[in-house]
């Protein structure tokens, strides 16, 4: 196959790429967006897989030779038999799946980059030759490979509630990521100069495990709370992990591909801490957030009051403005259609109706601005935090449908709470808060929330969405 057709294939692959990322940016265009990346990323496979069956030619020249038929046949049926699994699960998953799903395809990312960094090395030792700038670019893609695959385990066990989402506290946390750090830079500058031998095996294992181990411990010594931005980061890590592929496999689209997934994962950390006001750099270095050693204290907050869905449809009669602001619970109870019902109704009405999403609601990036889209809540009443939350002393009710951290006042009154420092739905200053949720229990972050005991909250509990269903009746 000629290699300018390839060159060419890849060259609109990448455009396509950036035009998905440029779409992803807003509400109206995301769909095409994901439609163009789709398409680019099959481009990219059919010529990637093209090149490698057929061999590569430039002019005259044979670039790459092509590879016999039994193992042309194999690959092509591990990419089916990948596909087949990647939409099968695709298909099948949960919306509240999706973001432990993300980790771990992150995690895959991960390993692979191990794994070529790790057959570049082994193709390299039987030669016999080894070039100081393949020999910097394997090591470093193995480590930034492996602290990604390790790392994004850890957010799955994590997101999917297998492991508690409590911070690790060994003691000196940030010394041992640290020493780590300066570790792999000693590392990478003997293997550079010593890869051969014994020697050459024994450092490339030692960075191996040294970063599957740091991957662990980054991950594992965040809370509950700063989950989001390990998330992004560790998407922007994946990036960066397959760009180090593509340098060692030569590829240039991997390249091109992985730097844009690493910067833009990049920015998404640098949005987050902006968001959650947490430092962008301690981010990168893992040890942010609490220093580990911050648990969160149960207190007496006092009584909460309860409430009716009847109740709370007389109440919305006789509101002028009403704010949903909607978190995980939501998702959970997939409440978002009977949500859009009940915002409908509200409208017909004659009230204002409008959404406070803050950036860190639901457990992915933009996920309840996903489930108000999917369930047609015009673009125009959906705001972000710092658009509504002005507003908010002057809302006759609030809905808290499914929020709890995001929502939480002890982040902005209480200087010793694991989520301190973090900007908040300030729905506790309107008229009146109506609290979906179907127990006392905690949010993600597992701190207590002040808001359910204050004068003017009332908790309505029970599914969110037989809730809201009961209300629309009310009405
Ligand atoms: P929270 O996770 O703080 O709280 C969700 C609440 O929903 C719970 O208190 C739960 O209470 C309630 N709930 C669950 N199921 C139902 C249901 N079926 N009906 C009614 N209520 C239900 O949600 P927030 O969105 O406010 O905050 C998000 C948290 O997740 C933050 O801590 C954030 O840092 C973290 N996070 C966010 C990520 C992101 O990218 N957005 C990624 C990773 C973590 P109960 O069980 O009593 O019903």
């Amino acid at each position: 196959m000629s290699a300018t057709l390839i060159n060419g294939s890849f060259i609109i692959a990448a455009l396509l790429f950036i035009l998905a990322l440029a779409g992803l940016s807003k509400h109206e265009t995301s769909q095409r967006g994901n439609i163009l990346g789709a398409i680019g990323m099959a481009l990219a496979l059919l010529f990637t897989i093209a090149g490698v069956v057929f061999g590569t030619r430039s002019g005259p020249f044979i670039v790459t030779a092509g590879i016999p038929l039994w193992i042309a046949a194999t690959l092509v049926l591990v990419l089916l038999a990948g596909a087949v699994i990647g939409i099968t699960k695709a298909l099948n998953v949960e919306m509240t799946e999706m973001p432990e799903l993300i980790a771990l395809f992150h995690s895959f990312v991960g390993l692979s980059a191990v794994l070529v960094g790790w057959t570049a090395y082994l193709q390299m030792a039987a030669r016999g030759h080894f070039d100081a700038l393949h020999s910097g670019e394997l090591y470093v893609g193995i480590f930034i490979g492996a602290v990604t695959f390790t790392g994004s385990l850890v957010a799955y066990l994590k997101l999917s509630a297998k492991i508690r989402s409590a911070p690790l506290a060994l003691p000196g946390k940030n010394a041992l990521n640290l020493g780590a750090i300066v570790a792999f830079f000693v590392l990478t500058a003997l293997f550079v100069l010593y890869p051969k031998g014994t020697g050459g095996f024994v450092l490339i294992s030692a960075i191996t495990l040294l970063a599957l181990l740091l991957g662990l411990h980054l991950v594992a010594s965040i809370g509950g709370g700063d989950m989001p931005v390990v998330v992004s980061m560790l998407n922007s890590y994946s990036g960066w992990a397959a760009a180090a592929a593509g340098f060692t496999l030569s590829n240039d689209l991997l390249i091109v591909t992985g730097a844009l997934v690493g910067s833009s994962g990049a920015y998404l950390s640098y949005i987050m801490c902006k968001a959650m006001n947490r430092s962008f750099l301690s981010v990168i270095a893992g040890g942010f957030g609490s220093d580990g050693m911050v648990v969160s204290q149960q207190k007496d907050l006092g009584e909460h009051r309860e409430t009716t869905a009847q109740e709370v449809a007389g109440m919305l009669k006789g509101a002028t403005s009403v704010v949903i602001t909607p978190g995980y619970g939501m998702a959970v109870a997939q409440a978002q259609s009977a949500v859009a019902d009940l915002t409908s109704r509200l409208k017909a009405q004659g009230i204002e109706v409008r959404f406070g999403i803050h950036p860190v609601a639901g457990r992915l990036p933009g996920h309840m601005n996903v489930l108000l889209a999917e369930a047609k809540v015009p673009y125009d009443i959906v705001l972000e935090m710092d658009e509504i939350n002005d507003d908010l002393a002057d809302t006759d009710i609030v809905l808290v449908i499914g929020a709890n951290d995001t929502v939480n006042p002890a982040a902005t009154e209480d200087p010793t709470s694991p989520i301190a420092g973090m900007p908040v739905l300030e729905v506790w200053k309107s008229g009146q808060v109506v609290v979906f949720k179907r127990s006392m229990a905690t949010g993600y972050a597992g701190v207590q929330n002040p808001l359910f005991f204050k004068e003017n909250t009332q908790m309505l509990f029970g599914d969110a969405k037989e809730r809201v269903a009961d209300i629309i009746n009310a009405l």
